[in-house]
């Protein structure tokens, strides 16, 4: 296990100041995989945190200790961090709303750097007006992070709250589609069957839902997987026992590195920098970190395609419900094909909001499913306007 020096990927920031000055509460910090780089929260240096629908499954990661703090209402809302669905998918796994904002809506000072074109802070919240709330407050431009966008921010949370659901049909005006690539082979029938009847609930309230297909959305996991490692081969180079990280005495500076990094970084993590190393280097740039590149543009062009067509594209937020704890820890490719419906969103810097929609057997009371919709830049409010209709 590796020590739990590193496990923060959120020092005090940016967000966690503005959120005080809102007279917000902070209650503690909560479990994540170490530097962001995982699925289920078991990567952490610290312990394993549970799902509160069932204790012997995982609450999904990197973010499960605060989708897991929402869950058993602990907390009314939380941050985490969003590099290839680490806020989304734990939402899903446990039954709250998540929210992945736009790349540069929330500043990223403070936050550990994983892939930072990847990178964003995002939202957890037992309503998606509590979610709306907190954006309102930690959305923004911030000096310390050049990339965050001055965009307007909008008033989320009044906008909400000035909706009125009483109207039959309150969707008329919105043209969904849903991504066909998500509801195929690999995908828990479960899952299917829960998001079919959440675009069936958007149907009678009013919005056109039609099926999309975007043939480029399955290229996006490997490409994930080559960029964010390689990101992170270059960001995580700092922690060399000097700067930052654990420092291990040697008998000179090479050692001190090489001691340092070997002894205070896990397991994932070191296989993340070597993926990232191996991808940068001379003579395996074209054919890894070029051609992922390639694909990104592509991933992202798609999304512009079917964006111009529809207000949103929904689809599940992962394949499957929340799965036990040790299920996937020998098998690293099986819970990498876990992102495959997250990632491709971080890739084209667009937001995503993901809303409890139903229920598969599991536990004692059924798992929880999490519809996943994802908007244009900027779109956030529409987003939360049609998730608050779930609720
Ligand atoms: N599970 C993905 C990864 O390990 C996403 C992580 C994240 O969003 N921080 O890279």
């Amino acid at each position: 296990m590796p020590p739990p020096l590193q496990a923060h990927r959120m020092l005090l920031s940016h967000r966690v100041r503005r959120l005080r000055e809102a007279g917000a509460i902070v209650v503690g910090k909560t479990n994540l995989d170490e530097f962001g780089m995982g699925s289920t929260t078991e990567g952490s240096g610290f312990q394993v945190t549970t799902n509160p629908w069932d204790d012997s499954r995982v609450p999904g990661g990197s973010s499960g200790g605060s989708a897991s703090a929402v869950s058993a209402r602990q907390c009314v809302v939380s941050l985490g961090s969003d590099t290839g669905g680490s806020v989304r998918q734990p939402a899903s796994f446990c039954g709250v709303v998540g929210l992945k904002p736009t790349y540069g809506r929330v500043s990223r000072f403070g936050l550990m750097a994983y892939a930072s074109s990847l990178d964003v802070v995002g939202c957890f919240g037992s309503s998606v007006f509590d979610t709306a709330t907190i954006l309102s407050v930690i959305a923004g431009h911030d000096k310390m992070d050049s990339t965050s966008s001055s965009h307007d921010v909008p008033d989320y949370r009044s906008d909400l709250a000035s909706l009125s659901l009483l109207e039959s049909k309150p969707l008329n005006s919105v043209r969904i589609g849903i991504i066909q690539e998500t509801l195929g082979e690999g995908v828990d029938a479960g899952v299917i069957s829960s998001i079919r009847a959440a675009a069936s609930h958007l149907e009678q309230l009013g919005s056109v839902v039609e099926e999309v297909s975007m043939p480029s959305f399955s290229l996006g996991l490997p490409a994930y997987y080559i960029l964010a490692s390689s990101e992170a081969s270059s960001n995580l180079s700092r922690y060399d026992g000097i700067r930052y990280g654990q420092q291990v005495s040697a008998d000179d500076l090479n050692e001190l590195y090489g001691n340092s990094r070997a002894n205070g970084l896990g397991h994932e993590v070191k296989m993340r920098i070597l993926m990232g190393t191996y991808a940068l280097s001379a003579g395996y740039y074209d054919a890894y970190y070029k051609r992922a590149q390639q694909v990104r543009t592509l991933v992202k062009k798609s999304f512009e395609e079917a964006l111009g067509k529809y207000d949103i594209l929904i689809s599940p937020a992962a394949p499957s419900a929340a799965y036990k704890i040790g299920e996937k820890t020998n098998d690293p490719l099986a819970m990498y094909a876990g992102d495959i419906m997250t990632v491709n969103v971080n890739m084209a810097g667009l937001p995503a909001l993901v809303v409890p929609c139903g229920f598969v057997q599991g536990g004692s009371a059924g798992l929880p499913v999490g519809l996943q919709m994802i908007g244009s830049p900027f779109s956030e409010g529409k987003l939360l306007e049609v998730g608050h209709i779930f609720e």
